[in-house]
């Protein structure tokens, strides 16, 4: 297992108890992202819902995407109430529009050093983090060649 960008000890995010984003987390543990999209009317959604927001098809399936976005917002978290935290001087979380799935954003812990300042648009990649119970969406600045995008986040 790898380490992880925040100290252990911290409550993490838990797939919901009716299993409906089970197929996300698994996804995760084997490197791989996969998002809620509508069979009818092939619209992308998050969070995973039982009905489709767009046409109310309950005709939902998981569908995999590539890791990739741009950061839509940041912020940069300064004070840590939880002791697991008390070493922490700063870090970085972003809201990241995925390249590949119009509408869907994720948020996420952008790696790297925590003092620069994320400029909104940049593209990030994907970074699996695996922990004891949960694999985790990291992000950090996609600094290899430039890549196709295809669509980008429509609202
Ligand atoms: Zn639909």
């Amino acid at each position: 297992m790898s380490t992880s960008y925040l100290p252990a000890g911290l409550p993490a995010p838990q797939p919901f108890p009716d299993g409906l984003d089970r197929p996300f987390w698994d996804g995760l543990r084997r490197e791989e992202l996969v998002i809620q999209r509508c069979q009818d009317c092939q619209r992308f959604q998050w969070l995973p819902e039982w009905l489709c927001h767009r046409c109310h098809s309950t005709r939902l399936e998981f569908a995999p995407v590539a890791p990739h976005g741009r950061v839509y917002s940041w912020y940069r978290a300064w004070n840590h109430p939880h002791p697991a935290l008390a070493g922490v001087s700063a870090y970085l979380v972003v809201l990241v529009a995925l390249a590949e799935a119009p509408g869907v954003r994720l948020i996420g812990n952008l790696l790297g050093d925590p003092m620069r300042d994320p400029t909104i648009g940049t593209a990030v990649v994907g970074a699996f983090e695996h922990q004891s119970e949960h694999s985790l969406l990291q992000w950090r600045i996609h600094d290899g060649p430039s890549r196709k995008d295809g669509p980008h986040d429509e609202d």
